[in-house]
């Protein structure tokens, strides 16, 4: 389901350079969210903060229930593109953003590097919200001045909508904005970003469950019967169980997988081979950044092209691989039997992007680069 679900969109939309889809489903949300705000305001007084109206002939019904829909799926955009911008200014590339059913998506290409980073991208999307209540709220004061009830009523349900959105999201269970903070913080401590995923995925499950038995609650308590909310929760509750449930299953398979999985067979370079012949015949038959430097399967060191970029052009005759690379330290290599996230932890720091998987024997059997581990990120409203 979480992979199709996301298909059935059109751009409607690029904003600061990014695509904005809404999903084909969207729309069925969109005309049902009209209905149930005209309705309302249709068929019984409306009560606001200090002021008391009596319920709106139909077609004012039906304007109002279009402009406050209009305006709420407006700031669940206004919500996304904070999260978006917030991940640009971290360096990270956003694919697209996504109106769909329950809410907004804003996908990034790649996964915050740390976090601090995480934490400052999730909590932009409920700051924006909050601002954008507060603001809506300011607007009913002002319009409430000049007595344009109307102007009240649709700014007051922006208000409390956004306020709503804000609340909600910062419930702390992934993939929720709360549950990304959640994660952020037991990364920050453990240093484990597999195992954080994998906690805050359960907080996930449970907050699903309390939304879904909610919902049914909704439904069945004599006194509420609230149908449509009711229904509206358990829906909400099994997508998020849906989401909640793929990160843990990711986070377990993460947490299991060791460099051996993942590494690639050892090319590695002569520590007497030339830089010109390399730069000349080897590179562009392998276009990666680093490169093991090994003679007779023993690790020596590794080149990476970021040091090659050091040596002037004319020096390409004269140096050699050993004169270059950065000579064998314990940050370069790993045993293949080591978690792949812990090898990752050190491809990250060690300045290079990449490890040499060196065995017990002290032989040199693969290598692990950053752009060859797929990584595939994936933020809910
Ligand atoms: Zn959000």
């Amino acid at each position: 389901m979480s992979v199709s679900f996301y298909k059935r969109k059109i751009t409607v939309a690029r904003v600061y350079g990014i695509p904005v889809r809404i999903d084909y489903r969207w729309f069925v949300v969109f005309a049902l969210s009209v209905w149930l705000v005209a309705n309302n305001l249709h068929r019984a007084p409306i009560q606001l903060p200090g002021i008391l109206m009596p319920p709106l002939d139909a077609v004012t019904a039906w304007i109002i229930g279009v402009i406050t829909t209009g305006a709420l799926f407006l700031s669940v955009f206004g919500h996304e593109l904070s999260h978006a911008l917030m991940a640009r200014a971290e360096g990270i590339e956003i694919e697209e953003i996504v109106l769909h059913p329950f809410g907004g998506l804003a996908r990034l290409r790649t996964q915050p590097e740390n976090p601090q980073a995480e934490f400052r991208i999730a909590v932009a999307g409920p700051a924006a919200s909050f601002l954008f209540a507060v603001l809506a709220f300011l607007a009913t004061k002002v319009a409430s001045l000049g007595g344009y009830h109307l102007t009240v009523l649709v700014f007051f349900l922006v208000a409390a909508g956004n306020l709503l959105l804000a609340i909600f999201n910062l419930f702390p269970g992934y993939p929720l904005d709360g549950g990304r903070v959640l994660r952020a913080l037991l990364w920050k401590r453990s240093g484990n970003i597999a195992e954080a995923t994998r906690m805050a995925g359960i907080c996930g499950i449970l907050v699903a469950a309390v939304l879904i038995l909610f919902g049914v609650y909704m439904i069945v308590a004599p006194n509420f019967r609230a149908y449509f909310m009711g229904l509206w929760s358990i829906l909400v509750g099994l997508f998020l169980m849906d989401a909640a449930f793929a990160v843990v299953r990711h986070g377990r398979s993460l947490t299991s997988a060791t460099v051996s999985d993942a590494m690639t067979p050892p090319f590695s370079l002569e520590p007497d081979l030339l830089i010109s012949h390399f730069i000349d015949s080897i590179l562009p038959l392998h276009p990666q950044t680093s490169f093991p430097v090994a003679r007779e399967q023993r690790l020596q060191g590794i080149l990476s092209l970021q040091d090659l970029k050091e040596v002037p052009r004319e020096r390409w005759r004269d140096k050699r691989a050993r004169d270059v690379m950065r000579p064998v330290a314990a940050e370069m290599f790993v045993q293949p039997s080591v978690t792949l996230v812990s090898a990752q932890e050190l491809m990250r720091h060690n300045g290079l992007g990449s490890v040499a998987v060196v065995d017990d024997k002290g032989l040199l059997v693969g290598f692990l680069q950053n752009g060859t581990i797929r990584r595939a990120s994936k933020r809910s409203s």
